[in-house]
């Protein structure tokens, strides 16, 4: 019988856990985390914190789930150590587990901004159902705050300021929200959207240093330009620390994340990573790609399952991702890499419509589109055939895009 080991019960984790159910009957599977409660819609988490959903339908796994299905679930459970020689994985309590097979999938914590006081009392990080759990009431508290990190988590804390009620100031590096993949016009309407919801973008900014009261409460942020912003909460989403300390110097290759083929095994045999964590090999970008997203983690973890179980390489992992808001009147959405592209094509269609395809090698990679978001099955199409279409830019960027239109595929 083998056994399975899976570190981390997030969407990556749990899925492989549930396909190497179905795939070998007659297994051990054993999932460990350090969370205190089984797989929750960390995508919702974020609901939760602008005080609008409880936490009932956040939650998608009970133990019971674990114990239908035969899985030995350990909550609360640091794992410490790994042993690739021995087959075995220690944990904090001083337990050691053996494996015939183990995955990895620990994802990554929120990144604390080097600066002063930057754990001050009312300074929030985003990850776990607990994070949203303090930001919720913190916020609900909270007359004024600070956002820091122009990117898809940090649009979160702003929306969160505009739902409970918290003027806020989103501190930003560059010129605008999420400079890799939006272009001054696209961003536009996103700075709009925070603007009606209360929270107003600060260009050309950031954060030097946090100032604390006497009890260590945050009361303001100053930025490099030396102004002040006086705040009694701060959102801090400045990108994520994968969680690998634990591997010390197995051998294990790692380039920001843990390096995977497509079929998600790492370069040590028998040890495998999923989702977050993972840096892999993307059959259709044809390098190696990195992708936060739930769709992405899920199915990373299904495809670890199934290998894992073939004991082969059974089934490559092939995906493109998105990545959805829906904080602000109009939808968001970024798809596969938006900001990996050597060319672009984008158009303003109206205030809230915007629309950006990112294409390499004449290939589309990935795009972002705002207020419209019809379009995305056919770019989504035209990636997984990866067709050239760079050249053909008009039809691509005509409001309703019509695949007919495009000239036939060249042969390769
Ligand atoms: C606020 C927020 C909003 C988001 N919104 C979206 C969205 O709208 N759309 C989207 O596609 N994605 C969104 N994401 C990203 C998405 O949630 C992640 O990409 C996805 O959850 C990653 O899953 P994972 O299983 O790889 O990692 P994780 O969900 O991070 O799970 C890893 C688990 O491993 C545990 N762990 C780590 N180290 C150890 C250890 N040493 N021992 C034991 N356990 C360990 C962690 O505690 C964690 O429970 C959002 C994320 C956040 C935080």
């Amino acid at each position: 019988m083998t056994e399975y080991v899976i570190i981390g019960d997030g969407i990556s984790g749990s899925s492989a856990a549930e396909t190497l159910r179905e795939e070998d009957p007659e297994s051990s599977i054993t999932v460990i985390t350090d969370e205190g409660e089984p797989l929750y819609n960390r995508i919702l988490i974020k609901e939760h914190a602008k005080g609008k959903l409880p936490e009932a339908p956040i939650s998608i796994h009970d133990e019971g789930w674990y114990e239908e299905r035969d899985i030995d679930l350990s909550l609360n459970t640091h794992v410490t150590g790994l042993d690739t020689d021995a087959k075995t994985i220690h944990t904090h309590e001083g337990a050691d587990i053996s494996y015939d097979k183990l995955l990895i999938a620990t994802g990554g914590t929120p990144t604390q901004l080097p600066v002063d006081n930057s754990d001050a009392d009312g300074i929030h990080h985003f990850w776990t159902f607990q994070d949203a759990r303090k930001i919720r009431e913190s916020a609900d508290a909270a007359d004024e705050g600070v956002i820091v990190g122009a990117g898809l988590l940090g649009i979160d804390f702003a929306a969160v300021c505009g739902a409970q009620g918290v003027e806020g100031k989103y501190l930003m590096r560059g010129d605008r929200w999420w400079r890799y993949a939006l272009s001054n016009e696209g961003a536009e309407i996103m700075h709009e959207g925070m603007r009606e919801k209360g929270v107003e973008p600060v260009f050309d900014s950031g954060v030097d240093h946090f100032e604390t009261d006497d009890d260590g409460r945050v009361v303001a942020a100053v930025d490099p330009n030396g102004d002040r912003y006086e705040c009694d909460f701060a959102g801090v989403a400045i990108g994520l620390t994968f969680n690998t300390e634990f591997l010390g110097d197995i051998g294990l290759e790692q380039e920001n994340g843990i390096l995977v083929d497509e079929y998600m095994q790492t370069n040590l045999e028998d040890v495998y990573a999923a989702g977050d964590i993972t840096r892999f090999h993307d059959v259709l970008l044809g390098e190696r790609a990195q992708n936060g997203s739930w769709g992405s983690a899920k199915e990373q973890g299904r495809v670890a399952g199934v290998n894992m179980a073939a004991d082969d390489e059974a089934e490559g992992f092939q995906w493109v991702s998105s990545y959805s808001i829906t904080h602000f009147d109009f939808p968001f959405l970024s798809f596969g890499h938006p900001t990996l592209g050597d060319d672009y094509a984008e158009r303003k269609y109206s205030d809230t419509e915007w629309r950006r395809v990112a294409f390499k090698d004449g290939k589309i990679v990935g795009g972002v589109l705002i207020g419209d978001l019809s379009p995305q099955s056919k770019f989504k199409q035209l990636m997984r055939e990866q067709r050239v279409v760079a050249d053909q830019k008009e039809v691509l960027l005509e409001q309703t895009v019509d695949l007919d239109n495009l000239a036939p595929p060249q042969e390769q």
